[in-house]
């Protein structure tokens, strides 16, 4: 498999926690390279810009105020197959349905806050990591 980035974001119910750290460390464990990251908050309207996507849902208004409550951790995750490695160990959307061990098992309050988000599928972690990095800002 070949060598991929994603984008990683920690999320305001995690960096409330303190527990960046341990997000960050499951990630390593898991053979993915941190090769970018800055700590950040999202305005409302950048929240809304990200998750653009999800316009429609019924819960798209809860989850942008959601990420722009507090502080996030944006990433760049690299790695072999890392959009495909870093969604097995983040766990289900729903940390009822997570995998034990994942991180959503570990550590997410609620299907919303589920503590992390990365890239769906190697196209889309092209955008995100564009949303939130210079290319000069990732050093493999
Ligand atoms: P992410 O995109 O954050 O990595 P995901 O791909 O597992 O998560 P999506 O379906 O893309 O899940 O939903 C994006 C985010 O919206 C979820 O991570 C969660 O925070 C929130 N969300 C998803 N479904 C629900 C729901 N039914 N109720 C409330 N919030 C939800
Ligand atoms: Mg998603």
């Amino acid at each position: 498999m070949a060598i991929e980035r994603t984008l990683s974001i920690i999320k305001p119910d995690a960096t409330r926690r303190n527990i960046t750290g341990k997000i960050s460390a499951a990630f390593e464990a898991a053979g993915l390279r941190i090769v970018a990251q800055k700590r950040l908050r999202l305005s409302l309207e950048r929240a809304q810009a990200f998750y653009a996507v999800h316009e429609e849902r019924p819960f798209y208004a809860d989850l942008c105020a959601f990420m722009s409550s507090g502080p996030v951790v944006a990433q760049v995750l690299e790695g072999e197959g890392a959009v495909a490695r870093n969604r097995e160990v983040m766990g289900a959307t729903n940390p009822a349905d997570a995998a034990p061990g994942t991180i959503r098992a570990e550590h997410a309050e609620s299907i919303e806050a589920n503590s992390v988000h990365g890239s769906d599928a190697p196209e889309t972690a092209a955008t995100e990591i564009a949303f939130f990095f210079e290319d000069d800002e990732i050093v493999g």
